[in-house]
């Protein structure tokens, strides 16, 4: 999987190519679909949610470059596969979702896999995480129809967040901040990401 969907297209960053070996998809799929847990796709997890495409979450982590001393918010753990993969790269993970019961099954499978580092959260991305703001960087997972601006004001001076942005045509989008409530932006690639609803 790494090698032929991943490396193969262009993510060469060694830190994130080790995360994602070390953390095997397999565990973040639903049983029944245990044997396309390594296939080129994002798959069903229920509630009409899923799991990315291993090659997005590489491409994601790797434009998110976290560092060993960052502290960074997700928002939409789905079953927590993307999280693992920061948390392996990160100080500590903070990652969120509006369907509680997505939290609960990822709190428990992240903890059976003796993470330390994470806390899973049930909550509304839009709302961000103001008690432990601010991120070093953000990673929206779900794709908002507009970049969401509030969640500027939760990063550090410095600090960096990728999301998709867009209803039916949606962009990756890298945000850096170069100062208080200033940013650049850029285009990735086109993805294809469930939506960031309001109200859960
Ligand atoms: N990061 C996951 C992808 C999960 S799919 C992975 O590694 O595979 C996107 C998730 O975003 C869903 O679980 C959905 O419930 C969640 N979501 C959608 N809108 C949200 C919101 N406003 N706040 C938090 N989570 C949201």
């Amino acid at each position: 999987m790494i090698a032929e969907q991943i490396e193969s297209r262009g993510v060469r960053n060694k830190r994130v190519l080790d995360a994602m070996r070390r953390v095997d998809r397999a565990l973040f799929v639903p049983s029944n679909l245990v044997n396309e847990a390594y296939s080129d796709n994002a798959l069903p997890i229920g509630r009409q949610q899923t799991i990315s495409q291993p090659y997005i979450v590489a491409l994601m982590t790797d434009l998110l470059d976290p560092q060993p001393g960052d502290r960074v918010l997700e928002i939409g753990c789905g079953t927590g596969y993307q999280t693992a993969i920061l948390a392996g790269l990160a100080r500590e993970v903070w990652s969120m979702d509006i369907i509680p019961e997505l939290c609960e099954s990822a709190r428990e499978r992240l903890g059976d896999l003796s993470y330390t580092n994470i806390h899973v959260l049930h909550g509304d991305g839009y709302l961000g995480l103001p008690s432990e703001a601010p991120f070093d960087k953000i990673m929206i997972t779900a794709a908002p129809p507009v970049m969401p601006e509030s969640l500027c004001q939760q990063l550090v001076a410095d600090g960096r967040m990728i999301l998709p942005v867009g209803v039916f045509d949606q962009d990756l989008i890298v945000i850096d901040m170069t100062g208080p409530g200033r940013w650049t932006q850029r285009k990735s690639i086109p993805v294809r990401f469930v939506p960031m609803v309001h109200h859960g």
